[in-house]
């Protein structure tokens, strides 16, 4: 008989499977962990990071901790924090995401090209030295609740309208503070060796995505989480 059996092609699926090394980023010094999607707070007014089992855990590629290490010295410089509103998605996360809002364009159209998914991304904001958000063009996400109820209900045009303030080249005269802040953050960012996205001020990619593979995750009781490679 030529066909595998069972047993084997599972452990040929194991061998397959490369261990990735993520680090973890905690609450402490110049950085604040929120991830927006292990709270109800976000376009999809639901917990879904909580519920495939990360919670409000920020997991990230070493290469990119290098980056947010130089950020360190001018947080502290400007007396700013910078809060993480998200970093590693598991890919379930991504699957569970895509159907609450399966509008193209919202969410990447697979985990493989969502950098999200392989841990080489960050979505952030910058908090003052009381830990309120310093003003910007809309918030993280372009989230608002009463946009998550429209877009819930299948309404996408006044959200639409409103994500124009998440790009870069949304500028108005009375929101130059807003701007301001956007510009200073991703001048912060670049210098740390990230990379910005022209559609969301937010969030900041490591350069050579290709060198970052999708990584699937297991969690443990004792909260470990191993992390490997998954074929997309
Ligand atoms: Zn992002």
């Amino acid at each position: 008989m030529k066909r595998m059996n069972n047993g084997f092609r599972q452990q040929l699926f194991y061998k397959m499977k490369k261990e990735i090394n993520l680090v973890e980023i905690k609450s402490g010094g110049v950085f604040v962990i929120d991830m927006m999607y292990a709270g109800t707070q976000n376009m999809m007014l639901t917990d879904v990071y909580t519920q495939v089992g990360l919670g409000n855990r920020c997991f990230i590629q070493p290469d990119l901790q290098k980056c947010l290490l130089h950020l360190e010295p001018v947080l502290k410089q400007k007396n700013l924090k910078l809060k993480i509103c998200d970093a590693y998605r598991p890919p379930r996360a991504f699957d569970l995401m895509k159907k609450i809002i399966p509008q193209p364009g919202f969410f990447a159209a697979e985990a493989e090209k969502s950098q999200h998914c392989h841990a080489s991304a960050v979505d952030v904001t910058l908090l003052d030295e009381q830990g309120r958000e310093l003003p910007f063009p809309c918030k993280v996400d372009a989230f608002e609740e009463k946009y998550a109820r429209l877009v819930a209900a299948g309404q996408w045009n006044e959200f639409q309208l409103h994500l124009k303030k998440a790009k870069y080249s949304w500028n108005s005269a009375e929101a130059s503070i807003q701007t301001a802040n956007r510009d200073m953050l991703r001048n912060m960012m670049e210098n740390a060796g990230l990379e910005a996205l022209e559609h969301e001020w937010w969030h900041y990619n490591l350069p050579n995505r290709e060198k970052y593979p999708l990584i699937d995750c297991e969690f443990f009781p004792d909260g470990e989480v191993k992390f490997f490679t998954k074929q997309p």
